[in-house]
This record gives C-alpha cells, sequence and structure tokens, in this order.
C-alpha cells in the first residue's frame, strides 16, 4: 500500500486516488524568466521519481505541469531585457524541457502555458466576484481571504492573523502577513496586459494554477505538489480560490519537497548562491550524478549541496554499473553453494516497501546496496548461476524504471555482432554448447537476436 505524508493533515495516510487506478496530479512548473537552478531540480526531480513511482505500481497517470509565463518576475525581467515577455519565456520554457531531458525526467502529459489560459482565469475571477469571495479595488481585483473560513488550514496560520481588507498587489509575500492577494492585476503603463470582460490587466499567480489545475483535472483530484515555499501563499492560495468556486475539496493529497540548501541557506535566484544544470555541466559533471544526488535524499528532508556530495554520487553511480557489467560479463556456473534468489526477492520488497513508505529513496537504495553488496560476495565465493543473474537484472531494471540514473548499455556496433557469431559458429563446430548460448544471451541483453538459418546465423535488433 503506498502511503504519502499529506500536508494537509500533517499525516501518513494510505493512497487511495479517487478514480480507482487512476491518477490525477498537478505540479507547479517553472517561472520561465532564467535558467532553473538545482534547488528547483530537486522538486522537478521528486515529481519525476513520484511519477515514475505511480506509474511502476499499475496506477494510470495524467499529470499536467503548468509553465508560468506570467507573473511578476517574467514581466520584470523581459522588461529588463527589451524583449516581449513571449519572446523572453519562450527562450525559458525551451531550455526548461531541454534541461529536464539531460537529467533524464519523463514528460508529463500536459503543459499548460499560463497565457494560453488567460480566459479560464477570468470565468474563476467573475465566479469569485459573484460569490462575494472577490472585490474590486482601483480596477483591480483581490480574493478575500475571510470569506473563506478554512483558510490556512495547508499552512497552519492562526486564523486570528488574518486581517480583513489589508491587501497584496505583489504574488509573493511572508507567511506572518496573510492578506488579501490580487487575483487580477490593472493594466500598467509598459506592462503586457488583456483586454478582459473584468477590463485590461493580468493574472495574479495564484489564479494561473487554479484555472490550469481544474481545467485539465477536474474540480477534485488527487496529488498537487511543489517545494515548501510553494505551501505559502501559492497553494494556500489556490484551495482558497479553487474550493470558493467550486464547494468541494480541491485536492485529496499535498506533497511539497523540503529545499535545496547551500551552506545552511535555501538556494534561490535572488540570494545568488545558486548553480544551474549548465553551469555544473561546463564544469565536466555527469547530469546522472546530479540526478542519482538529488534523489537520493528524501524529499521531505532537506538537503545541502555541497561538490563532495555529487562526487559521492558519481561514485555510487559508478559502483552499481560496474556491479551491473560484472554480472553481465560473468561466466555463470551451474550450481553454488548458496542460494541467491531469496535474498534477491527480500532485496525487492525491500525496495517497493521504502518506496511505498512516503517515497524513502535513501532506503530504496539503501536495499539496493545490500544486494549489491551479497551478490559481489557470492561472486567472489563460487559465482552466481544464470537464473540469479536473470533475476538481479530483473531487479535493476524495475530499479531503474523509477529512479531513472542507469544508462543502458551502449548498442553495439554490426562489426562486434558479427565477430560474436563467428565466435558463436567455432563454439557450436567444436560442440561447446556452453559458450555458444553464452554469446547469444549476451547478444540478447544488449537487445540482439540471433537467428540460425540454412544460409547461416542472421541477426536482428529488439
Ligand atoms: P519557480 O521556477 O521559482 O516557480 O520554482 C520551481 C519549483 O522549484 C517550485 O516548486 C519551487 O518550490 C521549487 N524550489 C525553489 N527553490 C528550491 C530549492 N532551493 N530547493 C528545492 N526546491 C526549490
Ligand atoms: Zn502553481
Amino acid at each position: 500500500m503506498i502511503k504519502f505524508l499529506n500536508t494537509l493533515t500533517h499525516r501518513i495516510e494510505d493512497f487511495h486516488p479517487i478514480t480507482q487506478g487512476e491518477v490525477r496530479m498537478y505540479t507547479c512548473g517553472p517561472t520561465v524568466y532564467s535558467y532553473a537552478h538545482i534547488g528547483n531540480f530537486r522538486t522537478f526531480l521528486f515529481e519525476d521519481l513520484l511519477r515514475r513511482f505511480l506509474k511502476f505500481s499499475g496506477l494510470r497517470l495524467t499529470q499536467v505541469m503548468n509553465i508560468t509565463d506570467v507573473d511578476d518576475k517574467t514581466i520584470r525581467d523581459s522588461k529588463a531585457a527589451g524583449q516581449s515577455l513571449r519572446d523572453f519565456t519562450e527562450k525559458y520554457t525551451e531550455a526548461f524541457f531541454s534541461d529536464i531531458a539531460t537529467l533524464g525526467a519523463e514528460r508529463a502529459e500536459i503543459y499548460p502555458r499560463a497565457t494560453d489560459h488567460i480566459d479560464e482565469m477570468v470565468t474563476l475571477i467573475k465566479k469569485l466576484l459573484e460569490s462575494g469571495h472577490a472585490y474590486e479595488k482601483d480596477s483591480s481585483i483581490y480574493y478575500r481571504i475571510k470569506s473563506f473560513p478554512s483558510y490556512g488550514r495547508l499552512s497552519g496560520i492562526n486564523p486570528d492573523d488574518l486581517q480583513d481588507g489589508i491587501s497584496s498587489d505583489v504574488d509573493e509575500y511572508e507567511k506572518e502577513s496573510p492578506k488579501d492577494f490580487a487575483l487580477w492585476k490593472t493594466a500598467k503603463e509598459g506592462e503586457p496586459f488583456w483586454e478582459t470582460e473584468i477590463g485590461p490587466g493580468r493574472p495574479g499567480w495564484h489564479i494561473e494554477c487554479s484555472a490550469m489545475s481544474m481545467k485539465y483535472l477536474g474540480e477534485s483530484f488527487d496529488i498537487h505538489t511543489g517545494g515548501v515555499d510553494n505551501i505559502f501563499p501559492h497553494h494556500e492560495n489556490e484551495i482558497a480560490q479553487s474550493e470558493a468556486v467550486a464547494g468541494k475539496p480541491f485536492v485529496k493529497y499535498w506533497l511539497h519537497c523540503q529545499h535545496l540548501i547551500v551552506e545552511g541557506e535555501k538556494m534561490s535566484k535572488s540570494k545568488g548562491n545558486f548553480f544551474t544544470l549548465r553551469d555544473l555541466l561546463a564544469d565536466g559533471v555527469d547530469p546522472m550524478a546530479i540526478r542519482y544526488l538529488l534523489l537520493s535524499v528524501h524529499y521531505r528532508q532537506m538537503m545541502n549541496f555541497t561538490r563532495n556530495g555529487l562526487e559521492g554520487a558519481a561514485s555510487s553511480l559508478r559502483r552499481l554499473t560496474d556491479f551491473l557489467r560484472s554480472i553481465r560479463d560473468t561466466t555463470f556456473v551451474e550450481k553454488n553453494t548458496g542460494d541467491l534468489s531469496p535474498v534477491i526477492k527480500e532485496a525487492r520488497r525491500r525496495f517497493i516497501d521504502a518506496m511505498e513508505s512516503d517515497l524513502n529513496s535513501s532506503g530504496a537504495l539503501g536495499a539496493i546496496f545490500e544486494l549489491v553488496r551479497d551478490v559481489n560476495t557470492a561472486l567472489q565465493r563460487d559465482g552466481v548461476t544464470r537464473v540469479e543473474a536473470a533475476q538481479i537484472e530483473s531487479l535493476f531494471s524495475d530499479f531503474n524504471r523509477v529512479f531513472g540514473v542507469l544508462v543502458p548499455p551502449k548498442t553495439v556496433d554490426d562489426q562486434d555482432i558479427l565477430q560474436l557469431i563467428e565466435e558463436r559458429k567455432g563454439a557450436r563446430a567444436r560442440r561447446d554448447w556452453k559458450r555458444a548460448d553464452e554469446i547469444r544471451e549476451k547478444l540478447q541483453r544488449l537487445g540482439i537476436i540471433l537467428e540460425d538459418a540454412a544460409k547461416g546465423t542472421r541477426f536482428k535488433r529488439v
């Protein structure tokens, strides 16, 4: 049974999607005003791990990740760059897609852009005005937090701190001062705006995610994720907006990734203490080592970024690939003294148990490394059998479906295959069936199937 720590209830809960067998998940995507830093990627890769594990567990998944291409920061920086908002954000949207591909993240099903959903936002704001949850002031429109009695439930705000009528025009503000927040900001000289039924202007950041999530996932859906800095005000405000319109629970499970920190401080663009993926790649760092590092600590724990940590991740990854190579290159024994099958089965059970326990990635990696130790001992003692090797390969293949840190072995070129076919021919002529079978299996693992015909052996790639 999959269990998650739900930020909304502060409890570990069994995961039961609203529709059995199907998961609808929304993840707050990047604000495309510069290259994402690896703190951002910690959150995006946690979401990728979650995505992969839900699918691995047999659930059908629809994941929506928005692109925030209009907000205070994109407008500020596109102006500074002297570019249109569209041209400016397009560059960083492309960079984001390229970066997540480099980090081996799977693609979400839908990537809606905020600027393509202004109509949906306006519809929500009109409903909030009609029901008295929103009011107009100086041509902008604000959400009245006092009108929503459970405001603060997600972030734990004290209702006594709520101040009626004190409003904020900016998208981000502190938890200590909960305010009525802008749903619609009236058009300003020199800023992009849309002509709409609620006047000329542009949306606040929070309404964007309510509009895009409900459009693609419905008024109630299963999982909403983000980094912990999204809890307040962003997610608190999303709940207030969406539930005031729909009159039903917005999201069942809220999952938030803790921060990546540098020397005790959150890695962030405003502090300037950040590394982009591009910075690290330029230094020759393997992107899979970055992926491994960011996934190796449980997402609910703060994680410190260091160069040493990065080197440690690269060496852990090397241990895994060396181990797999040694299994692939070994000559199997018919029989050995120990039986590895129950050990492999136990490693699989521990791997899945850890992942089901609120995505305990460090525990899951622990189970895999323990198996590596046990199998290495067996290899040195008296080898592994063909059956054991197949079981190990199968576990590693499942491990990699979830973690995605192992790059598939390089495909062999035709020349190498023909050479192995020749060697196999020789082995068969000598009636060395064992060697002939080994060659066939080795090729099979590399996705090459041999077909023996009257004219000789042919091969095909699968
Ligand atoms: P942004 O592009 O600023 O909207 O951020 C994208 C995602 O990265 C959000 O879910 C943030 O919560 C998350 N995030 C920002 N800084 C960090 C950090 N230092 N560690 C982990 N996640 C972060
Ligand atoms: Zn969002």
